[in-house]
C-alpha cells in the first residue's frame, strides 16, 4: 500500500482516529492517535514519543535506563501495509509502527525494527520463514467488587462451551477477517472460561502484526458482549494456563519449497529442521524470558501442564517445547511446520518471533543437532534418563529465565546492546516488584494487562 492509498481508504471509510501502535518491553501494547486530517503527514513524520517508553515495565513504573530518560524522541513511523479499519471501533483505523530516531535510523530499541533484521538474516541464508501464533484466552465476567469469574466451566472441547463461546467467537472471526486474518479452528479449551482461535500462517512480520491485531480485536468484542478476554498465561491458579504456542515453517524464497519437509525421514523432518530446532532448544532457557515474558508466565510453564517445562523435541509431542507437528494428509509438504509450547501472549511477538528465529539460524550456522526425538512425557522419565537425553528443566521464574537470557552471549549479540540491557532491566523490574506482593494482585495485574 502506498500513503496514497491508505489516506484513500481512511477517507472512504470516514476515518477520524488513526491507533498509531507499538509493543513495549512490558509487553503491552500502546501508542498515539492523530485525527485523520493529518494522517498524511504523521505518516512521512510519525508522531513523537519519549524514548522513555520502552524502559516502562507493566505497572508503568519507569526504568532508569540512560538513553531513556525525558531528554529525546523517537518517531512512531507507521507501516501503511499494516493500515486497518476497525471494524469493532466505528472511524477508527490502526497502523503499526517503527520507532525511528531523528536522524531517521531504526532506533537500537525498536521491537519490530529488530524483527526486521531477523528477516533480513534468514534471507540472506536464502530462508523464509512462515508463522502463526494460536492463542488461547479466557473470557469472564467482572463481579460488582472487581473479581474475575470465567463465563463458563466447560469440559474441554465440551459443546456447552460452545454455546456459550459461539455467539462471541462468531463476531471476534467477522472482525479478524476484515481484517486481512484468516480464522481456522474454533474450540473451547480445558480451562473454565478458557477458549482457542487459530489463524492462518503468514510471513514473520505479518505474524507478528497480527498477534497485536488479535489481541485488540478479542479483548474489544469481548468488551462489546459485556466479557473480558484476558491472554494472561495463568488466569486462575487452578485453571490450565492460556499458550500461546508458535507454528512455524521455513521455505525457499520463493515460497514454492518447505525445507522442513524431507519424506525420507522417520518424521519427514529435513537436516534444517532438526538444526533450527537445535538452536532453539540450545537457547530456550533463555528464549524463554522473551517468549513467556511475564512473572506470571512461570505458574503456567509447570510439568504435566501440557504448556512444555523442558527442552525437549518430539513428534505430537504436546509435553514438548518443540513438537514436530504431523501433516495433513493431501497436503503433506506444505503443512509440514513445527510448534514452539514454550510462549505465550504477554511477549512482544516482534521480540519472540524475532529471538525465535535468530535461534534457528544459530543451530543452522553452527550444524547443531536436537538430539533423540522424545516420544513420551519428559515429566515421566527419571533425572538420569533426562540428563541422558540432554533434556533440562526450563526456568521456574522469571528471575530465572532472564539469568539464563544474561549467562547466554547469544542473546546480547541477537539484540543487540541497548534493547538487551532495556528488556532484561525491565523485567528484572517486573520480578522484583512482583515479589513484594501477594498472588492476587499479580494475577489482577495480568488478567486486566493482557
Ligand atoms: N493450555 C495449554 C498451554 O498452556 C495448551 C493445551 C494444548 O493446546 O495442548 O499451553
Ligand atoms: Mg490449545
Amino acid at each position: 500500500m502506498t500513503i496514497e492509498d491508505v489516506i484513500q481508504q481512511a477517507e472512504k471509510a470516514g476515518v477520524e482516529l488513526v491507533e498509531f501502535l507499538f509493543v513495549d518491553n512490558g509487553g503491552i501494547i500502546r501508542g498515539k492517535l492523530t485525527h485523520a486530517d493529518h494522517l498524511r503527514s504523521r505518516i512521512i513524520s510519525g508522531i513523537g514519543i519519549t524514548p522513555a517508553m520502552m524502559a516502562m515495565n507493566m505497572l508503568d513504573q519507569l526504568q532508569p535506563i540512560p538513553e531513556m530518560g525525558p531528554v529525546g524522541e523517537v518517531r512512531l513511523i507507521p507501516d501503511p501495509d499494516s493500515f486497518r479499519i476497525l471494524p469493532y471501533s466505528p472511524r477508527v483505523a490502526s497502523m503499526l509502527c517503527d520507532q525511528i530516531t531523528l536522524t531517521r535510523e531504526p532506533w537500537a530499541a525498536c521491537p519490530r525494527s529488530f524483527l526486521k533484521s531477523v528477516i533480513r538474516q534468514a534471507e540472506a541464508m536464502g530462508i523464509r520463514v512462515m508463522a502463526t501464533y494460536e492463542d488461547e484466552f479466557t473470557l469472564a465476567r467482572v463481579t460488582e467488587d472487581g473479581r474475575y469469574v470465567p463465563i463458563d466451566k466447560s469440559l474441554c472441547f465440551s459443546s456447552i462451551g460452545m454455546d456459550v463461546g459461539n455467539p462471541v467467537i462468531l463476531d471476534i472471526m467477522s472482525a479478524l477477517k476484515a481484517q486481512g486474518i484468516q480464522p481456522e479452528q474454533y474450540y473451547p479449551e480445558l480451562g473454565h472460561g478458557q477458549h482457542e482461535l487459530s489463524i492462518s500462517p503468514t510471513d514473520l512480520l505479518g505474524a507478528a502484526d497480527n498477534q497485536v491485531r488479535y489481541r485488540e480485536t478479542v479483548r474489544a468484542i469481548a468488551r462489546q458482549h459485556g466479557l473480558v478476554a484476558s491472554f494472561a498465561p495463568k488466569p486462575f491458579v487452578d485453571q490450565a494456563g492460556n499458550g500461546a504456542h508458535i507454528h512455524f515453517s521455513l521455505w525457499d524464497l520463493d515460497g514454492e519449497r518447505n525445507l522442513l519437509w524431507d519424506p525420507n525421514d522417520r518424521f519427514r523432518l529435513s537436516e534444517l529442521g532438526y538444526q533450527f530446532a537445535a538452536g532453539i532448544l540450545r537457547h530456550l532457557r533463555g528464549l524463554v524470558a522473551l517468549t513467556c515474558a511475564s512473572v506470571n508466565s512461570y505458574r503456567r510453564l509447570n510439568p504435566r501442564s501440557w504448556s512444555s517445562a523442558y527442552t525437549a523435541f518430539g513428534p505430537d509431542n504436546r509435553e514438548a517445547a518443540v513438537r514436530i507437528a504431523s501433516t495433513f494428509w493431501g497436503n503433506e509438504e506444505r503443512s509440514m511446520n513445527m510448534e514452539l509450547k514454550s510462549s505465550d501472549s504477554s511477549a512482544n511477538p516482534y521480540l519472540a518471533l524475532g529471538a525465535l528465529v535468530a535461534a534457528g539460524l544459530d543451530g543452522i550456522r553452527n550444524g547443531w543437532h536436537p538430539g533423540t526425538a522424545v516420544e513420551v512425557d519428559p515429566a515421566s522419565l527419571s533425572d538420569d534418563e533426562r540428563k541422558r537425553l540432554g533434556i533440562v528443566r526450563l526456568p521456574s521464574s522469571l528471575g530465572e529465565a532472564v539469568d539464563a537470557m544474561e549467562a547466554d552471549p547469544f542473546f546480547k549479540e541477537t539484540l543487540g546492546e541497548l534493547l538487551f540491557r532495556s528488556y532484561t532491566t525491565v523485567k528484572r523490574s517486573e520480578f522484583a516488584a512482583f515479589a513484594e506482593r501477594d498472588t492476587e494482585f499479580e494475577l489482577t495485574n495480568h488478567f486486566y494487562k493482557f
